[in-house]
This record gives C-alpha cells, sequence and structure tokens, in this order.
C-alpha cells in the first residue's frame, strides 16, 4: 500500500485515483470500487484497483490467465486458471445469489 503526497491510494496498473484515503472510488456504473493491495503483493508497494485485479491472477500476479465464464456461474461464480502457476479459483459474485 502506497500513497500520493495528499493522502490518495493510486492503481499502479491503470494510475487511477481513489476518491478518499480509504481507497474507494466511483466505478463507471455507479457502484463503488476500492484500490487495495493485491494478495500477491501484500507486503509491497503494489495497490490494484477491481477492474485490474480480475486481469489478473490473484495467486501471482500474472496477466496469463484464462477466465472461465461458463453460460451458468457456479456457487462461488465465475472462476479462471492461470497459465504462469497453474492456479484456478472462482469469484464471489457479491449480493447476488443461485438457488
Ligand atoms: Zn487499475
Ligand atoms: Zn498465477
Amino acid at each position: 500500500m502506497s500513497r500520493t503526497s495528499n493522502g490518495k491510494i493510486q492503481c499502479n496498473f491503470c494510475r487511477k485515483l481513489s476518491g478518499s484515503d480509504e481507497g474507494f472510488y466511483a466505478k463507471p456504473d455507479g457502484r463503488t470500487g476500492y484500490i487495495h493491495s493485491p494478495d500477491w503483493d501484500k507486503d509491497g508497494p503494489f495497490d490494484t484497483c477491481e477492474e485490474c485485479a480480475e486481469k489478473r491472477c490473484p495467486w501471482c500476479g500474472s496477466t496469463l490467465i484464462i477466465n472461465v465464464t461458463p453460460a451458468i456461474p457456479g456457487p462461488t461464480g465465475w472462476g479462471g486458471r492461470c497459465k504462469s502457476c497453474g492456479e484456478r479459483w472462482s469469484w464471489n459474485v457479491g449480493s447476488v445469489s443461485f438457488t
């Protein structure tokens, strides 16, 4: 986690700035996003917004990922696979529930 001189948090990949010092920003669709330290760089200098995080492997940060997007998502949402480290994962789909 690193801050700009005026206390905002900036995504290291697309240079997006947070609107507050907690890291929140407004997404184009009006929802609130969050700029945070990625899991693969918890103690390092990188910060990522949610759009950039979705383009990277949550395990190693590689962009060599394959998104698995079935027509009907599973109980934990959509998933992906990383060509660099071989890990698989799934994303939680927030407030959407599947019954
Ligand atoms: Zn970004
Ligand atoms: Zn990976």
